[in-house]
């Protein structure tokens, strides 16, 4: 896979002149090389429907006089830059005006309008999946070989005429939504495999890859169809700085090369004429080299073909560095302490154990747990028996585990389904408190700290002692009775045990990682943090001296570790457009890491600074001097 990739997109209006008129191939590839770039996307087929090269299956853009495609292939095999092709599945907007009957529909008496600009999602059950297929055909067949990039293919909970029909055929309730979903999952796996035998047929070296935007959590079939995975996260675009972590650590239990997908833009895709500060893109593409993952970086080209130079050395400024770091990245594999249980991305969890350093996967079900120290399951997870059964082999490996609000507990309340934790009720009482028996990690020490969501009344077994109580108010807050302007204050009459743990089980009451996602209260992320130092005591890996939004990583690289750090903070701009400009440096950020054995050397890369170092208690510890937005510590074992 390639590490420094462009997903150029270039959907241009059929009512745009001249298209391609000002492409030239040198420029082309200067631009590239400015870039730093080793792979770009280049359109066959755009949004708007048109294609950018001759054509038997569908229509040329009218616009275009030449074969666009053919010569920005060419332009990139000469100087090595790998150019996988567009293709826009879900989107031809072309053929959705010619027949609105084809498309997607929530119901099917929906009224599909084009009174508004903007593009009409195409259904695969229908005959444009034949069309489709013809032109992925013709590309395959002209420009072979070639590598493929399908857009706009997700799973649809279509009700369209030819939906409802294949549903009844099937049996399915077309009222139903699980069934609707069921029918739009096997309507796009249908649609992947036609896709598979049409390439295999004409040139079964083709790569596809069918982009959603998003891997389904736990939904292993669908990831099973791509190659490898591309995760869609562009941090000023709506999906904040938190999501690529998250969905990274969850990739990477999927098996598959993936890569970071971000943008140029401001904001998001589309958006002509903004550009990022280069310190967030150096940022970005850092944080998937950090996460283990390749970069791609989004940009559009200008009808005229011609591209635009500030972008490529924007984009020059984060690849220069990729290029140099590479070497230290191809290959290796996270170092994880913790496994987060979850049934949907983990947001809550995954912001706390950022902010605290600890090393960590997101995990669905099927997952094995081998290997974590910790497993973490997290408020809602639904629970069955063989879920039960693999967290109680855990423990007797040795494993441990804490679990929150009603994780882990059968339909009887039996945790995991033993006696140690019994639930006996939902806490009817909400919002109420928690108080620390200790003070000890908690920056405003013993007092009652305010908890939003719901909380569970229990009993643990004598192994386990109280780390926190749970304070109920006096009363709800209801029209009856209220008192102040929000919450009603805490009753010391009503104080029971609040979070417990023992030497293998830690136990929250609250559904605490809902609740810092929702509100961010500090005192949520300490409780957390409090219980997992107990039930983590060595972790991989310590570091001191780096805020809250620094982020550590470790991996490992054949014979060596490679230690991550980045910080860079973010400023809110406009509306809600959370940005990098300024980075500030951070001074002397001391880091222990867990080894086998002491280190033969200690490296400051893609530098090659040699860096002082001691190795005691199976831990070599260091300082890193400086660290701008992302260094890297090589150590050789
Ligand atoms: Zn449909």
């Amino acid at each position: 896979m390639r590490y420094r990739q462009v997903h150029l997109d270039f959907h241009t209006s059929p009512a745009i002149k001249n298209v391609g008129g000002a492409f030239e191939k040198t420029e082309f590839q200067r631009a590239l090389a400015e870039g730093h770039v080793d792979s770009i996307t280049v359109f066959s087929k755009c949004h708007h429907g048109y294609s950018y090269h001759p054509t038997r299956e569908n229509e040329m853009h009218p616009g275009l006089a030449f074969d666009l495609l053919g010569a920005q292939l060419e332009t990139c095999r000469q100087i090595g830059v790998r150019a996988p092709v567009y293709i826009s599945a879900g989107l031809d907007e072309k053929y959705a005006v010619k027949h609105p009957e084809h498309l997607v529909r929530s119901s099917p008496d929906q009224t599909i309008r084009f009174d508004q600009p903007g593009y009409h999602l195409i259904c695969f059950n229908t005959p444009y999946l034949d069309l489709l297929l013809r032109q992925i055909r013709e590309v395959v067949t002209v420009y072979r070989p070639v590598e493929l990039f399908l857009d706009i293919c997700d799973i649809r909970s279509c009700r369209c005429p030819y939906c409802v029909a294949s549903m009844k055929e099937k049996g399915y309730d077309p009222d139903d939504q699980n069934d609707v979903y069921r029918h739009g999952r096997e309507v796009y796996f249908n649609y992947t495999q036609r896709v598979r035998e049409t390439v295999d047929a004409v040139a079964p070296e083709t790569a596809v890859f069918h982009n959603a935007g998003r891997i389904p959590f736990g939904d292993r079939e669908f990831a099973s169809y791509d190659t490898h995975l591309e995760l869609e996260s562009l941090p000023t675009g709506g999906w904040g700085y938190d999501h690529f972590p998250m969905t990274a650590s969850y990739s990477r239990c999927l098996n598959k090369e993936y890569l970071g997908m971000t943008g140029k833009f401001h904001t998001t895709w589309g958006e002509f004429g903004g550009f990022k500060h280069p310190n967030a893109l150096r940022y970005e593409t850092s944080l998937s080299l950090a996460l283990g993952a390749g970069c791609s970086i989004g940009d559009q080209l200008h009808p005229s073909g011609k591209p635009d130079m500030s972008t490529y050395r924007l984009i020059g400024a984060a690849y220069a560095e990729v290029e140099a770091k590479e070497p230290f990245c191809r290959g290796a594999k996270a170092v994880s302490d913790i496994a987060v249980l979850a049934d949907d991305y983990p947001t809550g969890a995954n912001r706390i154990l950022l902010e605290k350093k600890y090393l960590f996967d997101v995990v669905d079900r099927y997952c094995d747990f081998d290997g974590y120290k910790l497993v973490i399951i997290s408020d809602g997870i639904r629970y069955d028996g063989e879920l039960g059964k693999k967290l109680r082999d855990h423990l007797a490996r040795g494993g441990r585990i804490l679990a929150t609000g009603s994780a882990g507990f059968d339909g009887d309340g039996r945790f995991l389904g033993t006696d140690v934790i019994r639930l006996t009720a939902e806490d009817e009482n909400k919002p109420n408190y928690m108080r620390p028996v200790t003070g000890d990690g908690f920056t405003n020490g013993i007092t009652d700290y305010h908890m939003s969501t719901q909380s569970y009344v229990f009993e643990a077994d004598g192994s386990f002692s109280t780390a926190a109580f749970c304070v109920g108010s006096y009363f709800n807050r209801t029209a009856e009775h209220f008192c102040s302007h929000r919450h009603t204050p805490a009753d010391p009459d009503k104080t029971r045990s609040g979070a417990v743990i023992s030497g293998k089980i830690g136990y929250i009451c609250w559904r605490i990682f809902e609740d810092y996602a929702s509100l961010g209260s500090l005192h949520l992320k300490e409780l957390v943090d409090a219980m997992v130092r107990k039930l983590l005591p060595q972790p991989a890996v310590k570091a001191e001296g780096l805020p809250d939004r620094g982020i550590v990583t470790l991996m490992r690289q054949n014979g060596r570790l490679v230690n991550h750090l980045l910080f860079a903070h973010t400023t809110v701009r406009g509306r809600n457009v959370e940005v990098i400009e300024d980075v500030v440096p951070v001074f002397g950020v001391d880091v222990r890491v867990k080894t086998e054995r002491a280190p033969a050397a200690v490296t400051l890369q893609p530098q090659g600074t040699p860096l002082d170092f001691s190795y005691d208690g199976g831990y070599v510890s260091y300082t890193v001097p400086r660290l701008f937005i992302h260094q890297m510590v090589v150590i050789d074992l």
